[in-house]
């Protein structure tokens, strides 16, 4: 079967089916549809879920391909990289396309993602080729050290194998198929299969016939790509089917908290069990100081407004829970946070089921006694919560509750992730409140501090609670929006991910897909390329204790080029 990305296809579009080794495979399970949310009518085409038989080929090839291409340079998977960043450039148009159709996200947050997303592949391209990320030391011997001679030890990250990857429903490109759990597998020497989104296959499966198309080209063998469709009767079952397979050495998951625990499970529970990185709620709450309520509230209640409601609320670092001290001050930003949000258009959610999800678990807090509604009708949240057809648009506008500390403290529904455009104002009797409720808030990827030169005690007070419960401070800025860079942790305490020790986003992805090895007194022939004395790139010497750099050298090795 061809593919339809081509160059002689001026418009590449799905065909369906499930990608394994670069070819399109033929259908074997029943076909699936999916519904575009922005109008609820169908999309006309359908997908055909991967069987079991064809999870076990992807997870094969991939064992397969691991193996034949272990001689492949750094400097051979940074070109892989930058050929998908290019590809998928080069079929920008018709991805971001169909994303809005799939997704009803707006074409200009497609058009950033899709950029996020190739720039994040360009970023692990320099990361590979620069070579510290692999954390490489190297003890030399002492032949003469008494009483006993120390041997030579050299180490470095090698990586575990083929990577699962579960894309997101939120993120159809910066957190799917090319998004950064793939990325950053690819980049670290893996082999990647994808289960794909039921809710955007057509977007997955575009973007896979790049990511297959820039690994041939690459001349890595065709195993180390490949895309599994999964919906309708095979739904749960083709992510089941390879979290249990012998051949995948561990998984990356960004969606739900069940569906993370539930993996997560799965993978503890393998004979061999693997490791699984799954990016799940946050609450991400937000601290509004005295001090900057009383000089910044209208800009405060704008910036707060925007990334409440952009995108219908559903990114994981929206802001959920608003804490801020009563008095007469608080009372102008939450009139005016309000009134901003009251003027959001409503926005179409990415399908009826999360939005039904959504409209429930906004229903559970709105009856918890003691919380009140500033804005929202719990009327028709109740009515439209009992059935969300799947043939009707998806549109939901902003709701924002309010609360005191002391309920908060009690009940535990208002510590939970409501996934979508609400959040919660929580008041507190006075700052030490503030910090009580710092202190037992889940654990969250971001924590957010409004603060004017006036509330600096209370201001290092809260960093400090904070420092244990999230895995980024925002001073006097909203947690939507990611910077990609070195310095970005996205990641968190549970319940915001299963792995705190981590990140999602930015060059120290990569060390997720790996483990160390020592190679202690080993001839250089059997040393990776990397450890040998000729390859000096990205690593560290410890000589008596004492670590140093050593030059960087860009020395290139075998490069594949396209073609
Ligand atoms: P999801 O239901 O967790 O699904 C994510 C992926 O995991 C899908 O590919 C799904 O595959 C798979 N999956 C989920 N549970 C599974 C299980 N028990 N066994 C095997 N595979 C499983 O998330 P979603 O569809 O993206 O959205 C649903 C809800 O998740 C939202 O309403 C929201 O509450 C939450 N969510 C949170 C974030 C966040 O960033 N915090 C992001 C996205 C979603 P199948 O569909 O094929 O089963």
């Amino acid at each position: 079967m061809p593919t339809t990305s081509e160059p002689n296809n001026p418009r590449p579009g799905p065909l369906g089916v499930s990608i394994i080794s670069g070819e399109p495979v033929e259908p074997e399970a029943d076909p699936f549809g999916v519904v575009c949310p922005s109008s609820g009518d169908p999309i006309p085409d359908r997908f055909h879920s991967a069987s079991a038989g064809q999870v076990n080929d992807a997870a094969n090839s991939a064992w397969r391909a691991f193996h034949q291409a272990r001689d492949r340079t750094e400097d051979d998977r940074a070109t892989m990289l930058e050929l998908i960043a290019r590809r998928i450039s080069g079929m920008g148009e018709a991805i971001t396309d169909r994303a809005h159709l799939e997704t009803g996200l707006p074409e200009n947050r497609l058009e950033a993602e899709l950029n996020r997303t190739t720039s994040t592949l360009e970023l692990f391209a320099k990361v590979v080729r620069e070579g510290s990320w692999k954390r490489i030391a190297i003890d030399p011997p002492e032949p003469k050290r008494r009483p006993s001679p120390r041997p030579g030890i050299r180490r470095a990250l090698v990586p575990l194998g083929p990577v699962a990857v579960f894309g997101s429903s939120n993120f159809p490109l910066a957190y799917s198929t090319a998004g950064t759990d793939a990325a950053s597998a690819l980049a670290a020497g893996c082999p990647v299969i994808i289960k794909g989104h039921p809710l955007h296959p057509g977007t997955g499966e575009l973007v896979a016939q790049a990511v297959s198309g820039a690994v041939r080209d690459a001349g890595f063998p065709p195993g180390w790509f490949s895309f599994l469709h999964a919906g309708g009767g095979r739904e749960h079952a083709v992510g089941v089917e390879l979290i249990r397979h012998p051949c995948v050495r561990a998984a990356g998951f960004t969606g739900s908290f069940e569906g993370g625990t539930a993996l997560a499970r799965l993978a503890a529970d393998r004979p061999d069990p693997i490791p699984l990185f799954a990016e799940m709620g946050s609450v991400n709450p937000v601290f509004l100081l005295p001090g900057s309520v009383e000089t910044e509230p209208r800009g405060i209640a704008q910036h707060l407004a925007r990334s409440i409601s952009i995108f219908a609320g559903q990114q994981c670092t929206k802001p959920g829970l608003i804490f801020l001290v009563q008095g007469p001050t608080c009372e102008g930003c939450v009139e005016r946070l309000v009134q901003e949000l009251d003027a959001t258009p409503p926005t179409p959610m990415l399908s009826a089921g999360i939005r039904q999800r959504y409209l429930r678990s906004l229903l559970r807090v709105i009856d918890t006694p003691g919380v009140r509604v500033l804005l929202g009708d719990p009327a028709s949240i109740r009515k439209t919560s009992q059935r969300v057809p799947d043939n009707q648009p998806t549109h939901e506008k902003p709701v924002l509750l309010r609360t005191t500390e002391a309920v908060f403290v009690e009940q535990q529904v208002l510590h939970e992730e409501i996934f979508g455009p609400a959040a919660v104002i929580v008041e507190c009797k006075d700052p030490e409140g503030m910090l009580r409720c710092a202190g037992i808030i889940q654990g969250s990827l971001t924590g957010s501090l409004f603060l004017a030169n006036t509330d600096l005690d209370l201001a290092q007070a809260l960093s400090g609670v904070l420092t244990m419960r999230v895995g980024r401070i925002i001073c006097n800025g909203v947690p939507t929006g990611v910077e990609v860079g070195y310095g970005t942790v996205h990641g968190g305490p549970f319940p915001a991910t299963n792995r705190p020790d981590t990140t999602a986003v930015g060059p120290f992805a990569l060390e997720r897909w790996c483990r160390p090895v020592a190679f202690q007194n080993t001839p250089p022939a059997l040393l990776p390329p990397e450890l040998r004395d000729e390859n000096p790139t990205g690593r560290y010497r410890i000589v008596h204790g004492k670590l140093t750099r050593e030059a960087v050298s860009h020395r290139r090795h075998g490069s594949a080029g396209p073609g």
